[in-house]
This record gives C-alpha cells, structure tokens and sequence, in this order.
C-alpha cells in the first residue's frame, strides 16, 4: 500500500511535471509522485530498466507544487529581504511574505542567504562580474537545507502532520530535527512533531548524537552504496520504529527531493538572484550581458530549483552549469556503458569521465528521488542553447 498522500490547498498549489514541464491540472498532492507520460519515458532507458515498472513510482518524484501566482513583489524586493540579505540586513521568515502559500502559522525563522560580489575572482576568471552565494548564513544547520526545512515544517503544521521521516546523509535531517526541536518548544505537546532520521552510515557520530532525543528518533540504514528504497520500504521502517504510532494519515515523508516544496523554494531564491542581478547590469548599462550560475549537483534539489526559477525569465534567463566532482560522481550512472567508452576513447573531448578516486566521497551513490529529472540533462545538450545545463568536472585544484 501507497502511503496515505495530502493535498495542497487546491486554490493554490497545482501538480506540475518537472521533466516534462506538464502541467496536471489537478491540485498537488503528496502521494502523486510520477508523470505517467514520463513513466513511459523512462523506463527502457539504461538507468531505470533495472527497476520494476511498479516500484518506479514509489522510488521517484518529478511531481512538484507549483502556485497558480506568486506575488511578483517577491522578486522585486530583491536582496534585503526574504531570502537575500546584506551583510546587515534585517532578518525575516518566509511567512511574512508567503501567507497565501504557507499559512501554517510558523514563526520562527531560517536565516537568510547573501549574495556578495568577488572582484578579485572576476579579474582571475578574466569575467565581468562574479558574484557568490553565501548559503552558509541560514540559521539552523547553515546550509540551504533550511529553507526547505521551514517549508516542510509549515505545510505540517498547516495539514496537521505529526510524523515526518527522511532518509538522510546527515545535513537534510539535522537542518529539519532543529529547526522541530524549536517548533515544538512554543506548542502544547499535542501540536508537537515527531522527526524520524533513517541514516547512512556515513554520517558522522557528533550529527547522529544530536539527532537523538525527544521528538526525533533515528535508525541505521546500511543498503551498500546506490541502494534505491521505496517510499513504502522506508515507511515500513518508520512504522516499526515508532511502535505504529505514525499511522500513515498524520505521517509525512520527506526525503529531500520528494516532498516538492524545497525545490519551490529554491526556485523562489533562484528567481530573486535573477533579478537581482538583472537590475544590477541594467544599472551600469550592460544589460545584453549573459548571466552565467554554477551549482553543485547534490541530489538535484538545488540544482531542479534553479532550472525551474530560470525558466519564468525565457530569454532573459541565465544558463546554468552544474558542477560535479572529478572522479566517480552522481552523474555517472546516467552515462550508458557504450557512451562512457566513446568518451574515454575521444581524449578531445570536453568531458572527462574518468574513474578517478572520487574527490566527494558523500556525493557518489546514485540514488535520488529526482534521478529521473537527472538523467533527463543527460539527453539534453549543446553549450550554446540557454535551457540546457551543461556539466563539469571539478577537481581542488581548480
Ligand atoms: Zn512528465
């Protein structure tokens, strides 16, 4: 059995493909996780064949919410406020600028990223202008998982989830356990939520340490590395875990990448760099400047915010360059046998696939629950085309 899915505010929130770019014309709901076009889409492809066409659902999500409007105000404030800030900036939540989207009544806040130019990075690159974004300023565990955090957390509250479950290598489940421990510090236990962390083994002993207490409990979960589980897989584990106190009615499961609204969020901040730096060229006149973004390939999260924040801008939009580390990375397992023996024979070409010790050790295993959006870049390429998203290995030294 499927675990019980909950519906997003039907005036708000509708369900829309993010490989196809399809919309579903019916409102979000959490248990609608695959395309059925896109289903039949992948599975003969090298990747997903090994996967039974009825777990291909449960394993992966391209099933995202998408409001119907987004306040355009939001875009326009740019970088003092919601999810920019300076240096000095004041710090605000979400909720003051998203009521109609997250109206679960969560004040607390996540922290704020910064944008911050880098003239001396620029002279280097021999670029115009380079400027970074500095994720580690957000709150609760300093990465850009507690954006999404503040968002699961409030579209809990609003549908009066009590259980919330993730499989994590350690920051997702830190960054959602405190921001819960905070949450439930305000409210009369029977508001409390309770966090369930499923860990790889690699997560270190000082995270596992935190993650145990009241309200958060947490198990092992040694698959060998590229393990693929199911939804029901991990919610039998949770099950078992709280005694059968997470009925699946009150139970939420929030792996990154299958609960949706991170990837909103990340979209939201996407769209607001954008403009950010729009006006920023405007300013000094340079407004035919391309704009280009790099981001780290993680389990696609940031990466699918960012591509879906683009396109609202057409041609106006940046063109993105993801970066995976050199060596065995993510990527690799969307590559077929034949191609990757092609690449190692052409030496001139632009991508090295070598098999190399991997630099990022944590980013290997090729497991996400947007695997399917991942291997979707691969069929897509051409350097010169705006929509595509181009590639590269890194390696320290660069
Ligand atoms: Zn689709």
């Amino acid at each position: 059995m499927a675990e019980q899915g909950f519906e997003f505010n039907a005036d708000q929130w509708q369900a829309w493909c993010l490989l196809c770019g399809k919309s579903r014309s019916t409102s979000y709901n959490t248990a609608d996780s695959l395309c059925p076009d896109c289903i039949e889409r992948y599975q003969d492809t090298f990747f997903f064949r090994r996967i039974p066409r009825s777990s291909l659902a449960l394993s992966f999500t391209t099933i995202i919410p998408e409001p119907k409007s987004i306040p355009a105000v939001i875009f326009q404030r740019g970088y003092k406020d919601l999810f920019l800030r300076k240096s000095r900036g004041v710090l605000r939540y979400p909720r003051e600028l998203l009521k109609e989207l997250f109206p679960g009544e969560l004040d607390i806040p996540c922290g704020q990223p910064t944008l911050f130019k880098m003239p001396h990075l620029a002279q280097f690159a021999g670029l115009g202008q380079t400027w970074v974004l500095d994720m580690s300023t957000y709150g609760l565990s300093g990465t850009h998982k507690d954006l999404r955090s503040w968002a699961v957390l409030s579209k809990a509250i609003e549908h009066d989830i009590k259980h919330l479950a993730l499989w994590t290598a350690g920051n997702a489940g830190l960054s959602l356990t405190r921001l819960v421990k905070r949450w439930n510090a305000t409210v009369p236990p029977r508001q409390r939520k309770t966090v369930y962390c499923l860990m790889d083994d690699s997560v270190p002993d000082e995270i596992r340490l935190e993650l145990r207490g009241p309200y958060c409990w947490t198990a092992e979960l040694s698959t060998g590395s590229g393990a693929i589980l199911s939804r029901d897989q991990l919610y039998n584990m949770v099950a078992a875990m709280s005694g059968g106190k997470a009925e699946r009615e009150g139970y939420w499961q929030v792996t990154d990448g299958w609960d949706g609204v991170g990837l909103f969020m990340y979209s939201l901040l996407a769209q607001q760099c954008l403009q950010f730096l729009r006006d920023e060229l405007t300013k000094s006149n340079q407004q035919e400047s391309k704009i280009y973004v790099i981001l780290p390939i993680g389990t696609g999260n940031i990466l699918f915010g960012f591509i879906r924040g683009m396109q609202r801008f057409g041609g106006q939009r940046a063109k993105l360059v993801a970066a995976v580390p050199y060596g065995d990375h993510m990527m690799q397992s969307f590559v077929p046998p034949e191609e990757k023996q092609r690449e190692a024979e052409d030496a001139q070409g632009p991508r090295r696939m070598g098999r190399a010790e991997p630099e990022a050790p944590k980013l290997i295993g090729f497991y996400s629950p947007l695997s399917p959006c991942l291997w979707g870049l691969t069929q897509e390429k051409g350097f010169k085309r705006l929509e595509t998203v181009d590639i590269i290995e890194v390696d320290r030294a660069a």
